[in-house]
Formats: structure tokens, C-alpha cells, sequence
């Protein structure tokens, strides 16, 4: 499969008065054209740092990328210039959050801010601009959209201004789209609606989207791929059949074991205990040595190697590595 971005050993680290924050600890991934991959954990895990430093828009100071690189197209975009980078911004790779509020101008008409954006980035005329930012708001499923480029951003629903959020993303075709927890903030039946629009677009332009949450069922809808992150690694990845039918970790086991399933009685869910460990000083061994259930001596002591179970299913954990026995021993 073609790939879009690789991610290799990237690590992001916080400086604050209280020491270093290791948010982020040697992540790697491959985004493969056209997919959904979904990264999931709890919050803090490091989710959306690494989201940030691949548009490299953590705040530097305090963040710094530390180690590692994000390939794409033949470049590192951890060592490009700003300048390149605010090209490659929304051009190729483009972001969406949750609360479109917070990145939509409430004293501009939505339809001048998706021509303002079409026009800086395109450099087209007026006209032309207007003529795409219609086409956009019909492909979000933005009905009466002639109209509609009249109005602000408050006279929209959530889930509206969701889909402008998303028509505005896409105005410039990028190749990446990064979303964080995008319907986090929407009704269950809107987010269901957004989460099939994301289908749709993915069908129509070929877009690969990285979708960061904490939602398993957002990511039951919509992911190809999954990687559970926690406290700043990436535990367990692979397909959503594997990461749903067949999870290997216990914190992803856990993920799954909280969360409502319809077919199970309210009380059978169960809550993963305790918190994550502290990333200041994170700990040398496993870091889900405190809330697992099945930790062993060597689980505190070492940090578990990568066991590749299929092409796509990985997890770090002593459970799968029969190195663990080996290391007992001693
Ligand atoms: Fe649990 Fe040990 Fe596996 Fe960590 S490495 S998840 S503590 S069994
Ligand atoms: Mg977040």
C-alpha cells in the first residue's frame, strides 16, 4: 500500500517548572493513502501532541520535538523551514478540532472565510473562489448553500458548523487530513451523520485522515486502522477487525471491556482502575504495570519489546514476548 506520511520514533517533550514532560515517547506509524486511521487513548496519552507535531503547531516553548522524524512526500517535516511549513499547511495537510467555534471568525460571513481561504491558498479569482467554496458546501451536504455563504457562524448548528469546519479543510485538496475528536461536542445521531461525511469525502477525494479520540465507538464507525496509545507509546496497533476481535494488551482489553455495548447489561461495564502513570518521570518498565491486572516482575523492571502478531498487528507487552520468560529467570 502506498504511504502518505511514515511517523518514525518521534518524541515530544514539554519543559514546565516542575521538570520535563515526556508526552510523547517513540511513536511510529505509516499512513497509508486513502485509509482512516484512528489513534485512540485516554486523555493525556499523548494523542494529540502527536497530531500537533506532525503540523508541528505545539507550542515551542514550552514543546520541542525532541527525536525522531514525519516523512511526507519525500521531506521531514520536522526539519523543514516555518516558511515551507505554513505552506504545507492545509495545502497538503490540513487539521480539524473539535470545537469549530474556536477556529471559525464569529464577525465574518462563512462564505468569506472559505473564499479568503480558497483565494490565499489558490491564488484564483474572486469569482472562481466563490463558484469552489459553493461546491464545497454542497459536497459537505450544507443544504439552501448560495444562501447560506450569507450567513455567521452562530446562525448554524453544531453539526452545520462541523461541515463547514470540514468544507473549509478541504478546500485546498490536501493529501492528510487531521482530525481531533471532531464530533466529541455533537449529539449521538449528528455524529453519526459527520462520521458517515467523512466516508463519503474519503470515497470522492482519496483523502487519508488520521482521526485522534477517545470514542471506540467513533472508532467502530469509521477506522481502517487503529493504534491505542498510552502514556505517550503506542501499545497495540492493527486493523480495526484486530484491534475490535482480537486485542492483545491489557489496557486495549480494557478500553474495550469500558465501554457500553448493547448487547451487556449496564453493570458488566468495567471501568479500567487507577490512572496513568506520571509523565515527568515516566517509568522505566511498562507503564501499565500499576492498573494490570496480569503484571509481572519483569513488567516494572524493563519496557516490553514490539511482538508483530500479523502484517499490521503489533503490541508491546511481556505477555506476547517469549523473551519475558528468558528475562525472569535472571
Ligand atoms: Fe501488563 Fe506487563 Fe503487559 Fe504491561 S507488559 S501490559 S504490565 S503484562
Ligand atoms: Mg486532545
Amino acid at each position: 500500500m502506498e504511504k502518505t506520511l511514515e511517523v518514525k520514533d518521534l518524541h515530544v517533550a514539554f519543559s514546565t517548572y516542575g521538570g520535563e514532560i515526556k508526552a510523547v515517547r517513540g511513536v511510529s506509524f505509516d499512513l497509508y493513502k486513502g485509509e482512516t486511521l484512528a489513534i485512540v487513548g485516554e486523555s493525556g496519552c499523548g494523542k494529540s501532541v502527536t497530531s500537533q507535531s506532525i503540523m508541528r503547531l505545539i507550542p515551542s516553548p514550552p514543546g520541542k520535538i525532541t527525536n525522531g522524524s514525519v516523512l511526507f512526500k519525500g521531506r521531514d517535516l520536522t526539519k523543514v523551514k516555518e516558511s515551507e511549513m505554513r505552506e504545507l499547511r492545509g495545502a497538503d495537510i490540513s487539521m480539524i478540532f473539535q470545537d469549530p467555534m474556536t477556529a471559525l471568525n464569529p464577525t465574518i460571513t462563512v462564505g468569506e472565510q472559505i473564499i479568503e481561504a480558497i483565494i490565499q491558498h489558490e491564488g484564483i479569482s474572486r469569482k472562481n473562489a466563490k463558484e469552489q467554496a459553493l461546491d464545497m458546501l454542497k459536497l459537505v451536504g450544507i443544504p439552501n448553500p448560495k444562501e447560506r455563504l450569507r450567513h455567521y457562524p452562530h446562525q448554524f448548528s453544531g453539526g452545520m458548523r462541523q461541515r463547514i469546519m470540514i468544507a473549509m479543510a478541504l478546500v485546498c485538496e490536501p493529501e492528510v487530513l487531521i482530525a481531533d475528536e471532531p464530533t466529541t461536542a455533537l449529539d449521538v445521531t449528528i455524529q453519526a451523520q459527520i462520521l458517515d461525511l467523512f466516508k463519503e469525502i474519503q470515497v470522492k477525494t482519496g483523502v487519508s485522515i488520521i482521526l485522534i479520540t477517545h470514542d471506540l465507538g467513533v472508532v467502530a464507525q469509521v477506522a481502517d486502522r487503529v493504534a491505542v496509545m498510552y502514556a505517550g507509546k503506542i501499545v497495540e496497533a492493527g486493523t480495526r477487525r484486530e484491534i475490535f476481535y482480537s486485542p492483545q494488551h491489557p489496557y486495549t482489553k480494557g478500553l474495550l471491556n469500558s465501554v457500553p455495548r448493547l448487547d451487556l447489561e449496564d453493570d458488566e461495564l468495567i471501568p479500567i482502575m487507577g490512572s496513568p502513570p506520571d509523565l515527568f518521570a515516566p517509568p522505566a518498565g511498562c507503564p501499565f504495570t500499576a492498573r494490570c491486572e496480569h503484571a509481572m516482575e519483569v513488567c516494572s523492571r524493563a519496557y516490553p519489546f514490539q511482538t508483530r502478531l500479523t502484517e499490521e498487528h503489533h503490541v508491546e507487552c511481556w505477555l506476547q514476548d517469549e523473551r519475558a520468560k528468558a528475562l525472569l529467570a535472571r
